[in-house]
């Protein structure tokens, strides 16, 4: 059996250890220490724009916090693009909110703007004023953030970023994870830098960084008995992993560049086929290519293709299936235009690791040439 090509696995520079062997060194092996606070100023140095960041255990939990701190409670709406990974939509249950699904556009595969006006309107229509938004970088391509951010303005309604997949991106020259009322990253195992696991929580105003990590360190308040007014929880990132992060932030732009290579790499073969669409950038729209992902003419051919590379122990996927098609949000209203269905549909996700070796793409390329009898 051929080696496995990843879809996206862990690439550590070998700075790493070195942070971690510190922590085991100075005895910070707790959900505190230097690395955290260095990893956190690591991040807050690289996304500029005067922003502040707490370390967390997960994107999921910077999520979970972030509407906690917007005020989601009981009975509130949070519009959420449909079209990405579950961890966006399930802390919106935790707080016992209603999620209600918005489609794509075909641009960036992202929010749609249209829809989302649609669904604000219609929503405040039937006295449900939504409480926030959650709007995605799928893939690492940034959403349409002026239309996005110029419809939440104009009905007051707080905007949380998740920049889950696009640490690195840029939307006309600023750092996606800035653009939030409070914004988020993960470190998961698969994502562009990666700590094994953990994410952050992102702001402009260090009163919500300082309420966040007072929230995921079990809400203690000032005094020498623990004292509780709050519910807390337990969400902060552990000293051992933030040394992973600190050695990963010395290679995230490279990794930014190995991996629109790979897209590169791609894109090259593939863009004068008529089978194929690429997501292409539009004007002052940078991303960091953190899935390379295509569009085949039809359902069938993407099957083929996914099932010629699964010959080949080479792991490919279909594009996130919309939150509105999964059983557990079966019963949330959803405003559709039909572009993630057809995504969906016809999407691929391509092995994209910024670690791939050049005989792995190579057989990636193998594939592709008889697929599409390339010369
Ligand atoms: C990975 C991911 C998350 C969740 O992050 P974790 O760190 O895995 O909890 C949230 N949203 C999107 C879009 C993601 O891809």
């Amino acid at each position: 059996m051929k080696s496995k090509i990843w879809l996206s696995s862990p690439h550590m520079s070998g700075n790493e250890q070195k942070f971690i062997n510190e922590a085991f060194d100075t005895n910070w092996i707790a959900p505190l220490g230097p690395n955290v606070t260095g990893f956190e100023n690591d991040i807050q140095s690289y996304l500029n724009e005067d922003t502040h960041v707490a370390a967390l255990s997960s994107g999921t939990a910077a999520i979970h916090l972030g509407l906690i701190l917007l005020g989601t409670s009981k009975d509130d709406v949070v519009l959420c693009q449909s079209k990405t990974f579950s961890a966006s939509a399930n802390p919106i249950v935790y707080q016992g909110a209603t999620p209600v699904f918005i489609d794509s556009e075909k641009d960036t595969w992202n929010m749609c703007p249209i829809q989302l006006e649609i669904a604000i309107k219609d929503q405040i229509a039937k006295g449900k004023r939504p409480k926030a938004i959650i709007a995605v970088h799928l893939y690492g391509m940034p959403y349409k953030v002026d239309e996005i951010h110029t419809i939440a303005k104009a009905y007051d309604i707080p905007v949380l970023e998740d920049s889950a997949e696009a640490f690195g991106s840029t939307y006309k020259g600023k750092k996606c994870g800035t653009f939030g009322d409070i914004s988020i990253l993960s470190f998961n195992g698969n994502k562009i830098i990666t700590t094994s696991g953990g994410g952050a929580l992102v702001s402009k105003i260090k009163e919500i960084k300082d309420q966040a990590i007072f929230l995921s360190t079990q809400a203690r308040d000032k005094s020498v008995a623990y004292l509780h007014s709050h519910i807390g929880y337990n969400y902060r990132m552990s000293n051992i992993v933030a040394g992973i992060g600190r050695g990963q932030m010395t290679v995230l732009d490279k990794h930014v560049e190995l991996r629109r290579k790979n897209y590169e790499f791609y894109s090259n073969l593939l863009s004068n086929q008529d089978a194929v669409e690429l997501l292409n950038e539009p004007k002052d729209f940078h991303s960091n290519r953190w899935l390379s992902c295509i569009l085949l003419d039809s359902y069938k051919t993407k099957e083929l293709l996914r099932l010629e590379f699964e010959k080949e122990n080479i792991e490919t996927r279909p594009l996130w299936k919309p939150m509105h098609q999964q059983p557990i949000f079966s019963d949330c209203k959803t405003y559709l235009n039909g572009v993630s269905d057809d995504l969906f549909e016809r999407g691929l996700c391509l092995p994209s690791g910024s670690n791939l070796l050049d005989e792995e793409l190579n057989r990636i390329y193998k594939v592709l040439k008889v697929f599409f009898d390339l010369n």
